[in-house]
């Protein structure tokens, strides 16, 4: 279990994880979404012990990852984005010297069973700098698993790897979630929503959504957006949704036209339909928006950006306000 609540990483003045709290339970893979620079490395140092938040906390398996670093140490298994491998160790070499390290009992026969877990058990005694990077990444989840701890965090692991090195891996780390508390990273949506039970979304240090991907889908697509695509002139299409009761605004956006209502409760879809077939157009599509990771992600962060820009055109006419 990972227990995050108001926590906050600031490098000077830089913040980098801004007040966020989430959970992630055992037996599932929680995914952290977010782009580049969102915070996500930063949130899982923190939790491994490695870096002190500023301020808030987070609990591994009941650990307070500050003040219990030792305890969370022993609980957690880690995969960093760059796992220091020592090249010319073999990879059971290299996982028995972890395997010392961490204290583990029966170093070699628990070196074989987790080099048989991420299926490098024929290559145990091949010396690392001879692995394909996919292999080097298993040996990096097998130093991660050597200490059998409960909890799993693994920092885009499928990144850099070829196709076929990406669906193994997410097969292993979908099986590997059913017996750890399993956290990983990646800004791949469509990685996020095959492997994950549970999504936290995070941009710009703030948690955006958090959710089953299912769930993110039913929510948003709940009086949020819809894209409309007509047989007509687009031009025409626009001012007439535009004009629609209830519709706020609207905007070409990928093959048709983004429709926004005034209120998250108001279905613009009917009205949308019925306006269409008066004109006498053919209507080729007329859907929520938000239906995939990938559109959820577009419309949480461009919600964001809108909170940011009105608070900020709020602080600029508060300035100039006498
Ligand atoms: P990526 O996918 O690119 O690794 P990320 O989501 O993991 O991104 P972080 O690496 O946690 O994001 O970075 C979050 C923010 O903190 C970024 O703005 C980054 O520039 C900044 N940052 C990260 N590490 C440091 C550091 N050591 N000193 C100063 N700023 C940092």
């Amino acid at each position: 279990m990972i227990e995050v609540e108001n926590l906050t990483k600031r490098y000077g003045n830089v913040t980098a994880v801004d007040a966020i709290t989430f959970s992630a339970k055992h037996g599932q893979v929680t995914g952290f979404l977010g782009p580049n620079g969102a915070g996500k490395t930063t949130t899982m140092r923190v939790l491994t012990g490695y870096m002190p938040p500023t301020s808030g906390k987070a609990q591994i398996a009941g650990y307070d990852v500050f003040d219990q670093s030792m305890e969370v140490r022993k609980r957690v298994g880690y995969l960093p984005e760059n796992v220091p491998l020592y090249r010319d160790m073999t990879a059971r070499g290299y996982l028995m010297y972890i395997g010392e390290i961490r204290g583990v009992k029966n170093r070699g026969a628990r070196a074989d069973e987790v080099l048989e877990r991420v299926g490098l058990i024929d290559r145990a005694y091949s010396r690392i700098r001879t692995l394909s990077k996919g292999m080097r990444q298993r040996v990096g989840l097998a130093q991660a698993l050597i200490h059998d701890p409960a909890v799993l965090i693994l920092d885009e692991p499928t990144i850099g790897l070829d196709p076929i090195q990406v669906l193994e891996l997410r097969d292993l780390v979908r099986e590997l979630g059913k017996e750890h508390t399993l956290l990983f990273s990646t800004h791949i949506l469509s990685e996020a929503e095959q492997v994950c039970d549970n999504v936290v979304i995070i941009n710009r240090g703030k948690i955006v959504a958090n959710g089953s991907p299912s769930e993110l889908r039913t929510t948003l697509a709940q009086g949020g957006r819809v894209l409309v695509r007509v047989d007509a002139d687009t031009d025409a299409a626009l001012t007439l949704v535009r004009e629609l009761p209830g519709v706020d605004h609207a905007v070409v956006e990928m093959d048709g036209i983004a429709v926004t209502p005034k209120s998250a409760d108001f279905d613009p879809r009917p009205s949308i339909a019925r306006a269409v077939i008066e004109k006498g157009w053919n209507l080729i599509e007329l859907r929520p928006l938000a239906v995939n990771l990938e559109e959820i992600f577009l419309e949480l962060t461009r919600r964001q950006e809108t909170a940011v820009d009105e608070v900020a055109a709020e602080e600029e006419e508060m300035e100039v306000a006498p």
